[in-house]
Order: C-alpha cells, then structure tokens, then sequence
C-alpha cells in the first residue's frame, strides 16, 4: 500500500501547483522553476517513477536506455508492428534477452490452456500412443485419447490414430506445422487473417477446443502443468495464479474425473515443482466459470467454488469469469450468484477482467501478464515485459520501472503476507544476483 500512498502524494502536490497557478500566483510570466516542478512530479507518478536505485543499477539502466534508443532508431520497430510480425524481431533483441535473464517476479493472469508452448504439445504430446484426430466442418481438429475406437463427434471426421495417419503421409513435419497452427492464433498475415473481433474470437475458441482435447487427458494434464511451470521458471517468472476451468479429466478407458480431481492435481504438481525447484515459489488457481453461464448455473458453480475452498485453502485463491466480455453477459447479470458467499458470510475472493484498462490510465499499481502466451505463439512472460518497457514505456520507462514492476506482482499477489514477504526476500537475492551480473 506505500505505493498508493505515495501515488496519491504525488498527485495531491500536482494538484496544489496547478491550483496556485490558477488562483493567479503564477502571475501570467512563465516560471521556468514551476515548470521543471511539474515535469518532475509527472515522471515521478510513473510506475518506477520513485524508486530509488543503486549504483549500479543506474549503470544496467543506462545501458538499457542506449540499447532501447537503438531498437527505437531501426527502421523497423517492434512494438509499433503486429506481434506475429514482431515476434522473430523481439527474439534478437538485446534489450528483451536482459529481460530475460531479469527475475520478474509473478506471473499473476495465466490461464489454463495456454500456459505451455504449443510446440510442446503436438511434438510431445501428440507423438503419445492411443491419440487419435478427427477434422471439423469448421476446418480445426479435435483430440482423444483412448484405447478403442472413441465414439465420432458431430461435425467431426471419422476418427483416426495419429500414428496411422502419420504413416501415411509422406512430410510430417508439415502435418505437425498444420497441427501447431490449429492450437494458436499464430499466422504470417494476421491483417488480413483476422478481420474482425468476430472472427478473431471465433478463431480464439476454436484452438482452445482443439487443445482441450489433449489437455484434459488424466496424465496429459498433471504433465502440461508441470511443463507450463518449467516454462516459467526457465523465463525467470517465480510464482503463477493461473485461471482455471478445472474441467472434468478423463482416462484411456473413458472413465472421468471431478473438478477436485483436477484442483488437487494442479496442488500436487505444484509442491512436486517445488521440491524440485527451491527457488519456485509454487502456483495457485482462481477457479473461472464461463460468463455464457445463465444464473442458476451461476449460482451452482459459485457454491461450489466455495466448496473447493475449503477443501483446498492452500491451492484455491478465488472465483473468476472468462469469455468475451463485450459480447457476453456483464458482471451484474451474475449478480445474486455473485453475492451468495457474502451473503453466507464466506470469504471467496474475485479475479475479474472487469476495468483493467481504465486502471492504467488512473495511476493504479500495475503488473504485467501474459494472459494467453501459447496462443500467441509465445512462452512465458518476457514478451509482455518487452511490449510494456519499450512499447507502452517508451524512452520514459527505466529499470526502477522494471523493478516496480516486478515487485508489484507479488505485492499484489494472492499469499498471505508471510509468503510475499518470503517471495520478496526471495526475489530481491535474486536481482542483486542479476544486477550484479549484467552491469558494466
Ligand atoms: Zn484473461
């Protein structure tokens, strides 16, 4: 809260400025002092804007500052282009391989079927026995997994083994690449590929129903999470809240598994993480309902919300609702389902999308996600970190903004105050370490 505190400051004294000048006391001849006054408080309100740095944190900034002033003189420059074209430009920057290595904190606004690189997916995943495919009028693919022949879908193809079709064809590195493209969003020409936000949507949902498939296969899911995890940590990112739909999983002999089943997976993956990884915080789930819902569904997922709460205080950090939110249905249509844990007097905390981008524009703490990186084509967090500090920075944004950042994500993370002081302790060794290392 120091933070808001010191934000308010800020603007309060902003406030008191313009307001002398208006009672006059400028007096009508331009006061070279009031004006670098305001310039400071403007800069000073910026995220990063009061962060005091050390010396040689002011030596990585101002090298972070030639090496962007660079990127920004090159005649192409990515955040100004589309992210697909972007992409193999930000992998050979040098600003955003720093970012890289710069311990980012949290990845707080990840959901579930994205987590991991789509490569991973149809290169592992796909490869494993009993997959079979089928084809939709709507040219995507389905999965399942299953030791028999599963029943067809409709509007679906005929199913047919993986392995088979495989066999038959002659390139299958073309079969993987048309796979890959059916599980992102990912195209050469995104203009003229997606002309709408109808379209686009469309598109959206439809790899997310392809990869549902492959996902929600029992060992497939534990084994997504915990490369998802992987994926994270080797970008540098020490903890997740990940959005979940925790839907129902299932076996190669048809057999399914409830939402526990799935939340106490992502609970036991984590802790196997960790174990693995001292320096990894671990993850927590806000369990997401699609805002499709009508109330009385509504209602009975947030009791049960509730109850997968208490069963699973540890893991479950809150309710969310996903979906497109122009289109769909607004947060007061949900309203009595909304209200039920107050009214029952039971704590459920909420994680909408509700407002965000009107809280950048008010000088709200922020923190930077990924929110949907396989769909992309991306992986991790370092992507988001490039558009934000170049893109939306500009030459303004430096490495307090970066730090504040950083810190920001576990600041305003779902752990008790015990863990974020653990995590911050955790955090701050590791940016002396890459301070240390990454300044000249
Ligand atoms: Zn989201």
């Amino acid at each position: 809260m120091a933070l808001l505190s010191s934000l308010h400051g800020s603007q309060v004294t902003l406030l008191s400025v313009l307001l002398l000048c208006w009672a006059g006391v400028c007096g009508g001849i331009p006061d070279p002092r009031q004006r670098e006054l305001l310039i400071q408080q403007e800069a000073s309100r910026q995220t990063g804007g009061t962060v005091v740095l050390t010396e040689a944190e002011r030596r990585l900034s101002a090298q972070l500052h030639k090496l962007k002033q660079r990127e920004m003189e090159e005649p192409q420059f990515p955040p100004a282009i589309h992210f697909f074209k972007a992409l193999p430009l930000i992998q050979r920057s040098p600003v955003f391989r720093l970012l890289q290595k710069m311990p980012k904190g949290a990845a707080l606004h990840i959901h579930d079927f994205a987590v991991v690189g789509v490569e991973w997916l149809v290169k592992n995943v796909t490869y494993r026995p009993h997959c079979y495919i089928c084809f939709t009028a709507s040219q995507s693919v389905r999965f399942r997994f299953s030791a028999k022949q599963p029943h067809p879908l409709p509007q679906c193809s005929a199913w047919v083994l993986l392995e088979t079709l495989r066999g038959k064809v002659d390139n299958t590195t073309d079969l993987d690449n048309s796979l890959m493209q059916n599980l992102t969003l990912f195209t050469d020409d995104p203009v003229n590929a997606y002309p709408s936000q109808d379209i686009v949507w469309r598109r959206f949902e439809e790899t997310f129903m392809a990869a549902l498939g492959l996902v929600t296969h029992a060992p497939v899911f534990k084994d997504y999470f915990y490369e998802g995890l992987q994926q994270f940590y080797m970008d540098n990112v020490m903890y997740l809240e990940l959005r979940a739909l925790l839907p129902m999983t299932y076996e190669l002999d048809e057999s399914r598994h409830d939402r526990a089943w799935s939340l106490k997976a992502y609970q036991d993956v984590a802790r196997q993480f960790v174990t693995e990884h001292p320096d990894f915080l671990g993850a927590r789930v806000i369990f997401t309902a699609h805002r499709g819902l009508n109330l009385t569904e509504a209602k009975a997922i947030v009791e049960e919300a509730m109850q997968l709460q208490k069963r699973f205080p540890e893991v479950m950090a809150g309710f969310h609702l996903v979906g497109r939110e122009d289109g769909g249905r607004p947060l007061w249509y949900f309203r009595e389902a909304l209200s039920l844990p107050a009214e029952l007097g039971v704590t459920l905390p909420y994680f909408f999308h509700a407002g965000e981008t009107a809280l950048m524009s008010e000088g709200h703490p922020m923190v930077v996600s990924s929110d949907d990186p396989a769909t992309f084509g991306a992986t991790g967090l370092s992507y988001d970190f490039y558009e934000a500090f170049v893109g939306l920075g500009g030459m303004n944004a430096h490495l307090g903004t970066l730090k504040e950042l950083a810190i920001n994500s576990i600041r305003y993370s779902s752990l008790s105050p015990e863990l974020k002081d653990k995590a911050l302790a955790l955090w701050q060794r590791k940016w002396d370490k890459f301070i240390s290392e990454n300044s000249q």
